[in-house]
């Protein structure tokens, strides 16, 4: 039996599913034997689509790996910064020691990180947990000293936040928040009417993905939980408890939240591998990396263009979950040497929460449009939420 090993580095919902995927493909492998290893600079999995939660209540978004990764993979919690030579991968470990391990395929799946404003703009941008957790913080002690407030401006200004950036993240942050804010104001004995959050967005509309008829739902929705939408505006900074604009009144605001979209993980340009301008690992139909055999890379790392089509896929996880899943099936294939499975785009689907109990999904097949709101996309949304990280 030939002894192999496969390491996956990066834990997010591309590295997860691989996991899974190639544990399951490997169980019907009778002349190989496959040792598999995840490697992730987290103790936990972290569930990263749901990062807007803890901005508004307490909710746990982390998982211990033994939870959610298959027996057969060892985890080992490392940074990793280099793909050496000889099929090996430098890492810095828990002890602070650079270690080195080495691999006969190797799935790269080091996904993206949150775009930040410059520190002077101000404001907090929700990037991590910790993030998450000041913003609670910050809003909840605001609605403490509004409660004590006379002066009627002052106390709007503190029971209100402004979140900037509104695409499906900025959504569903201003959407939570603008439920538990008013949630909290009723506990203290305030006017909920008079808790204020505004969605700043620099388009002309919301949901550029879909059609106009669903940002209008979407529109509708977030009015109806107390969200004011300021369309086609550029925020700039935070000052002296202002959001300022280019070219408009500054916005009074107790909090200020900047949910900026995601960028290619800046790692990925010292690993050594081909990247794009914007710095995405270059792959092949097949997600193989040109030039490095054994090497393929999945999720929002990689720049996976439909062979069919030439589109590009989104960072999104509903696309990094199968081509996890095709991944598996590819080096299957390519362990055969028989022909691999070639990428195809995912449907177009959208899932959004809209706070507690509600969402929207949205997709598009055979032409025609699907929306389903309320309580059952809430359901769905959950759904997809918890299959995303294998919850059962
Ligand atoms: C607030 C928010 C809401 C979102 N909502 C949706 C949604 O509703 N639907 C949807 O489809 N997508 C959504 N997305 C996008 C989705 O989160 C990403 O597409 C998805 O996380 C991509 O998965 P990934 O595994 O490729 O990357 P990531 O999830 O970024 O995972 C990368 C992993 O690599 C690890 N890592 C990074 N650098 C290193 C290193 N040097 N060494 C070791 N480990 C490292 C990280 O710790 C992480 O575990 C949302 C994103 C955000 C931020």
């Amino acid at each position: 039996m030939r002894e192999q090993t496969c390491i996956i580095i990066g834990g997010g919902y591309a590295g997860l599913n691989a996991a899974h995927a190639m544990s399951s493909s490997m169980k019907g492998m009778k002349d190989s034997s496959l040792h598999i290893f995840l490697i992730d600079q987290q103790a936990h999995h972290l569930r990263k689509v749901l990062l807007f939660k803890p901005a508004a209540t307490d909710s746990a978004i982390t998982v211990p790996w033994s939870d959610v990764l298959p027996s057969r993979v060892t985890f080992i919690q490392g940074s990793v910064t280099s793909i050496g030579a000889n099929k090996q991968v430098l890492y810095k470990g828990r002890d602070g020691q650079l270690h080195r391990i080495s691999y006969d395929f190797l799935i790269v799946a080091l996904g993206s990180t949150i775009r930040k404003p410059a520190e002077e703009q101000g404001g907090i941008a929700l990037t991590h947990e910790h993030a998450a957790l000041q913003i609670q913080q910050q809003w909840r002690s605001n609605m403490q000293k509004a409660a004590g407030k006379q002066d009627q401006l002052e106390r709007k200004r503190l029971m209100s936040v402004a979140v900037v950036g509104a695409g499906i993240s900025g959504i569903e942050t201003s959407a939570e928040l603008a439920y538990a804010m008013r949630m909290e104001a009723i506990e203290l004995g305030l006017a909920a009417s008079d808790v204020r959050v505004s969605l700043i967005n620099a388009q002309e509309r919301l949901f550029t993905e879909g059609p106009l008829k669903v940002a209008a739902k979407l529109e509708a929705a977030l009015n109806e939980l107390g969200v004011a939408v300021i369309h086609h505006s550029r925020a700039s900074h935070v000052r002296d408890g202002k959001l300022h604009f280019v070219g408009r009144e500054p916005l009074p605001v107790g909090v200020c939240i900047w949910t900026l979209g995601l960028q290619p993980n800046p790692v990925l340009r010292t690993l050594g591998l081909p990247v794009t301008d914007d710095g995405k690992v270059i792959v092949d139909a097949s997600y193989r990396v040109p030039g490095f055999p054994g090497v393929y890379s999945i999720g929002d790392c990689a720049h996976i263009v439909d062979p069919k089509n030439g589109s590009p896929d989104r960072m999104t996880c509903k696309e990094a979950i199968p081509q996890a899943n095709r991944l598996a099936k590819i080096i299957a294939a390519d362990i055969a040497h028989r022909p691999a499975p070639l990428h195809q785009s995912y449907m177009e689907l959208f899932c959004i929460g809209l706070g507690p109990e509600r969402g929207l999904v949205w997709c598009r097949q055979w032409g025609i449009d699907f929306v389903l709101t309320g309580k059952l996309g809430w359901k769905i949304r959950k759904f997809t939420w918890d299959s995303a990280s294998l919850i059962k």
